[in-house]
C-alpha cells in the first residue's frame, strides 16, 4: 500500500512539534495506520477498503465525499450523502425538476429519449418480448415499447410519476424499488434500466436481482453516465444524486460478478454516457479476479486534468448553452397545444 509522503510528513511534524523526540518504528507504523483514508462501506465491485478521496464538495458546494477504490477504479459517495429510500420516493423529482408530475416539456424531452432508446436497441426489438423498464419515470419509454407491440412492466419509486403513468398511458407500473419487485423469476427476455444503477445503495444487489428476473440467456441494457466523461463542467463531476460512478471497465466487472457477460457496449456521442448490453450466463464466476490493475490511476488522471481552465478551452460549454437554448425554444413551440401526455407522445411516436 503506497503512502502519501506529504500528509504523513505533515504528521509527523506535528507529533514532533508537541513531542520533541523521534518517532521509532512502532510509532511510524501507528501514524500510517492513522493517515490510511478508511470508507464506511466496501467497494462494491471487487470489495475492498483500500481508497483514496477524490473530491470534498458537491456541484451545489456543499460537503460530499467521493472515494475511489484503487484496486478496481469503482468511485462512489462514502458516506452516503442521504437515505436513498425516501430520497427517491419523494425528493428526487422535486429537487431536481420541481414537479411530482412531469411537465409537458418533461414528456416531449423523454419521449425524444426514449426514440433514442429504441435506436440504440435495434434489431433486438423486432419480435415481441416480454420486458421490464426499472425506473420507469414518466413511462415515456415504456409507452413506446408498448405501442411497438411488447408486453411491457415497470418499476417506478417516484408514486406521482407512476400513477401519472398508469392513468395516462395504460403502463402495468409498480410503484417501489426494484429490490422490492413483486414477480416470479425467469419472467422477461429483456430488461432494461436507464441511469437508474448509479443511484442506489447497492447496485451490485441490483445486478443480481436482475439476473434472477431474467429467463435463461435473457438480455439486459444498462445505462450510466462515465466518470470518464469531460463534457460537462468539472464542478458538476459529483453530486448528491449520483451514488456510484462508473466506466467501462467497473461497469463490465460488476455486471460479470452478478452472472452477466457483456456482448456489446454503446458510446453517446458527446462521451457521457455509457450503454452496456449483459447476457444472462448460467451462473457467476467467482474464480475471476474482480481487482482492474491500472483503472482507478487512470480514472484519477481523468478527473484532475479536467479543470475548468481545460473545460473552457473546449468547444462542449458553448455548444452546450447554444443547444439548451435552441431546445427551450423548440419545446416551447412543440408543447404549445399540449392536451395531454398521451396526444403528445401519439404525435412524437408516430
Ligand atoms: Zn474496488
Amino acid at each position: 500500500m503506497p503512502e502519501k509522503p506529504g500528509s504523513l510528513c505533515l504528521l509527523k511534524l506535528h507529533i514532533k512539534a508537541r513531542h520533541p523526540v523521534d518517532l521509532n518504528d512502532s510509532e511510524t507504523i501507528y501514524m500510517q495506520a492513522i493517515e490510511k483514508e478508511s470508507c464506511s462501506n466496501p467497494c462494491n465491485v471487487c470489495e475492498s477498503t483500500d481508497i483514496t478521496v477524490l473530491a470534498n464538495h458537491s456541484r451545489s458546494g456543499k460537503p460530499l465525499r467521493t472515494v475511489i477504490c484503487n484496486r478496481c477504479g469503482l468511485v462512489w459517495t462514502d458516506p452516503l450523502p442521504h437515505n436513498p429510500r425516501s430520497f427517491y420516493e419523494d425528493d428526487y423529482r422535486v429537487a431536481y425538476k420541481g414537479t411530482f408530475t412531469p411537465k409537458p416539456k418533461h414528456i416531449l424531452r423523454a419521449g425524444k429519449v426514449a426514440l433514442n432508446r429504441r435506436k440504440i436497441l435495434g434489431k433486438r426489438l423486432e419480435k415481441p418480448l416480454k420486458i421490464l423498464d426499472v425506473g420507469t419515470g414518466g413511462g415515456e419509454f415504456a409507452y413506446l415499447l408498448q405501442s411497438l407491440g411488447h408486453d411491457v412492466q415497470g418499476i417506478e419509486p417516484n408514486k406521482g410519476y407512476a400513477d401519472y403513468s398508469k392513468q395516462e398511458y395504460g403502463l402495468n407500473i409498480q410503484v417501489g424499488f426494484i429490490q422490492d419487485i413483486q414477480q416470479p423469476d425467469a419472467s422477461f427476455d429483456l430488461i432494461t434500466i436507464w441511469h437508474v444503477l448509479e443511484h442506489t445503495e447497492n447496485p451490485y444487489k441490483v445486478l443480481t436481482k436482475l439476473h434472477s428476473l431474467l429467463k435463461p440467456q435473457g438480455v439486459l441494457v444498462v445505462e450510466v453516465p462515465t466518470i470518464e466523461a469531460t463534457c460537462q463542467s468539472p464542478k458538476s463531476t459529483f453530486h448528491e444524486a449520483h451514488i456510484f460512478n462508473f466506466n467501462l471497465d467497473t461497469l463490465r466487472k460488476l455486471g460479470e460478478k452478478a452472472g452477466f457477460t457483456e456482448v456489446d457496449y454503446k458510446l453517446s456521442q458527446d462521451g457521457a454516457n455509457i450503454t452496456m448490453f449483459f447476457q444472462k450466463i448460467a451462473q457467476a464466476s467467482n474464480d475471476r479476479p474482480l481487482t482492474i490493475p491500472g483503472n482507478a490511476d487512470k480514472i484519477k488522471a481523468i478527473v484532475k486534468g479536467h479543470t475548468a481552465f481545460s473545460h473552457y478551452l473546449t468547444a462542449w460549454p458553448y455548444q452546450r448553452f447554444f443547444t439548451r437554448m435552441s431546445r427551450m425554444l423548440q419545446e416551447r413551440f412543440e408543447t404549445a397545444n399540449f392536451e395531454r401526455g398521451k396526444k403528445l407522445l401519439d404525435s412524437l411516436y408516430s
